[in-house]
């Protein structure tokens, strides 16, 4: 059973002592129960410090070892009110208001936890799009945020795929890519949606041959057809990449690096196909469960390169 807080009141209440959210994770992690890595067996209990104790071999296995919050120094109440407060809202946080918010000392422990938590947005082994899926690539970055006065920085390109549903917008993935290269864009569709789905993509020859991968491709040549025809004829990507730009210019001001650019897509990735859950808490449960299942990120290995998704 999906089991969450639905409201602020009821997220008070329920997470207030170290003891409910170590309780909380280890259910997450252990939805069948515990069962002890060394001696295989089942059943223990939660002693201090979040340690789970096997009742037969006495082998002690930590609730947060080999997740997000692994070697954390700070207490999991505080990471469950960030994950709260990044959920809560529906065009996120940034790492300043969550710096505020829960009244950290540094900017950068509040922008490290956030990235940590922009991993656990992905899910492993996640489903690919199916059924008819349009794609299409834009450019992000360049232009200026009047507003605040900001670049967005260097410019990047982004791949996004976006399920057809009737008239409506099913699922989306995004990722950015160095170039609109036929060997980009194979690869990130065929990470992305299931063969034996219909493609739509305009007329540029690098998505050309996707048929040999198991795809159906349908083809809408925008050339001479005015300067809105890519608007007209691939609606839901381009309503995603408005979306995207004006999210990366409101919530975070623009201030991003294209190095650091994925994992803004996984958040807006994650935020967008979870649009219509009926309640904030489901999204809260969603990104703890991921966060169990993800591997620890550390700091270095978070301002390393990016690979390309
Ligand atoms: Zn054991």
């Amino acid at each position: 059973m999906e089991d969450y807080p639905r409201t602020v009141l009821e997220f008070e209440d329920r997470f207030a002592s170290e003891q409910s959210c170590w309780e909380y994770l280890a259910a997450l992690r252990w939805p069948e129960g515990f069962v002890c890595p060394r001696c295989h067996e089942s059943g223990g209990w939660l002693a201090s410090r979040g340690r789970w104790v096997c009742q037969h071999c006495r082998h002690q296995a930590s609730v947060t070892a080999g997740t997000v919050f692994q070697d954390t120094h700070k207490p999991l109440r505080l990471w469950f009110r960030a994950i709260w407060h990044v959920t809560s809202q529906k065009t996120g946080a940034s790492a300043v208001s969550l710096q505020q918010v829960l009244g950290l000392g540094s900017y950068l422990t509040a922008w490290t936890w956030l990235h940590k938590l922009r991993r656990a947005m992905v899910r492993p082994g996640r489903d690919r799009l199916q059924g008819a899926v349009e794609v299409d690539e834009t450019i992000v970055g360049g232009e200026s945020a009047e507003h605040f006065g900001r670049n967005l920085g260097e410019k990047s390109l982004v791949v996004i795929a976006a399920e057809k549903k009737g008239a409506a917008t099913g699922r989306i993935r995004l990722a950015l890519i160095p170039q609109a290269t036929r060997e980009a864009l194979h690869q990130f569709i065929r990470q992305s949606i299931e063969p034996g789905s219909l493609v739509h993509t305009d007329g540029l020859p690098a998505y050309r041959e996707l048929e040999g991968f198991g795809y159906k491709h349908q083809v809408s040549v925008l050339l001479g057809k005015g300067p809105d025809a890519a608007i007209r004829l691939l609606p839901r990507v381009h309503r995603v990449a408005s979306l995207l730009k004006r999210w990366l210019l409101g919530t975070h001001q623009g201030a991003i690096s294209a190095k650091h650019l994925p994992y803004y897509l996984d958040e807006f990735t994650f935020r967008f196909n979870r649009r219509t859950s009926r309640t904030r808490g489901k999204l809260f449960y969603r990104l703890l469960q991921q966060a169990v299942q993800v591997s620890p990120q550390t700091y270095e290995r978070l301002i390393a390169n990016h690979n390309i998704q």
